[in-house]
């Protein structure tokens, strides 16, 4: 199985547009030993023919039109990208299915309550499926496996589970549509195997480590995983103000809960962040965060970066 990563940053991406804090600004002067990110992305392909995005980041077209593997093969409209798998509604993570309205056709897998925020509230997304032979939704469920389909309808040769982590539903999902919407749907992990037997354990967003995502990570190859903020109170001492890490429903990198300390005795897989926020300081390459994590056998993802299972 082919992983490649498309993008590594959280929200706003890296720079971030209307950010000025010190890594933002370093990084604008090119005075800082760290690289620019385009916001959370990867894509994963059995056979490198048919290719499924893992959430679609607002940035996706630009992480496309980069990726060789992911331009069309065939004369006029064609594309290898066979599907999109949603791990929440969060913003981030679907905005790039807009950039894929060109009445391509392809599948999208999330779970029902996710479907029903975009189909039903969100009449944008209704581009999706303007003629008949466009977009197919395919409904998943937790905690049970399921292939994913090439455009032709054969098995790829990849197998999902999804688990969840949260049941915070967006802030734009009114309160009285998410009392209709199952709360364990709100917030995805993701263990996707390749034919090879390969496992990749995709979390970009984490708000807490349990026992269970302890023992899912264990039995991965690889673990892609929130690394946000470095601490709990990140944005608050850069901003003056907002909301701790935790409220946002990530795990911080450090701190006696935090996910270096927590996933310390993870053996089996390579360990990397992804969805790193431009304010965290372990992007700094020259700092002692970055030494810190690095000396705990984590890795930043960087765009561009790519794999093999
Ligand atoms: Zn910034």
């Amino acid at each position: 199985m082919r992983i490649e990563i498309l993008g590594a940053a959280a929200g706003g991406g890296f720079p971030q547009w209307n950010c000025n804090c010190r890594n933002c600004h370093s990084l604008r002067a090119g005075s800082f030993a760290a690289k620019s990110r385009t916001q959370t992305q990867v894509a994963v392909s059995n056979d490198g023919r048919a290719w499924f995005l893992l959430n679609a980041s607002p940035d996706l077209r630009v992480q496309i039109e980069r990726t060789p593997a992911l331009h069309p093969r065939g004369p006029g409209r064609d594309s290898p990208i066979a599907g999109v798998l949603l791990t929440s509604a969060d913003i981030d993570q679907i905005a790039g299915l807009l950039s894929l309205r060109e009445l391509q056709p392809f599948r999208i897998y999330c779970t029902s309550s996710l479907r029903r925020i975009l189909q039903e509230d969100n009449s944008v997304f209704g581009m999706l499926n303007r003629v008949p032979q466009q977009v197919c939704w395919m409904d998943i469920t937790v905690d049970e496996g399921f292939p994913l389909v090439t455009t032709e309808g054969t098995n790829s040769g990849v197998c999902c589970e999804v688990f969840s982590l949260g049941n915070k539903y967006p802030v734009y999902v009114s309160p009285e549509r998410a009392t209709t919407l199952k709360p364990k749907e709100a917030l995805l992990g993701l263990m996707v195997t390749a034919s090879s037997g390969g496992r990749l354990a995709y979390m970009p967003a984490v708000p807490a480590i349990n026992e269970r995502v302890l023992q899912l990570l264990e039995t991965a190859d690889l673990v892609l995983f929130d690394g946000t903020f470095w601490s709990d109170d990140e944005l608050i001492r850069v901003q003056g103000s907002g909301a701790t890490a935790q409220e946002m429903g990530h795990v911080p990198v450090s701190g006696v809960e935090g996910s270096l300390r927590t996933l310390a005795g993870l053996q089996r897989p390579r360990k990397i962040f992804v969805h790193v926020n431009n304010t965290n300081p372990m992007l700094d390459e020259s700092g002692s965060e970055y030494h810190e994590l690095r000396a705990a056998g984590w890795e930043i993802a960087e765009d561009g970066w790519h794999f093999n299972l």
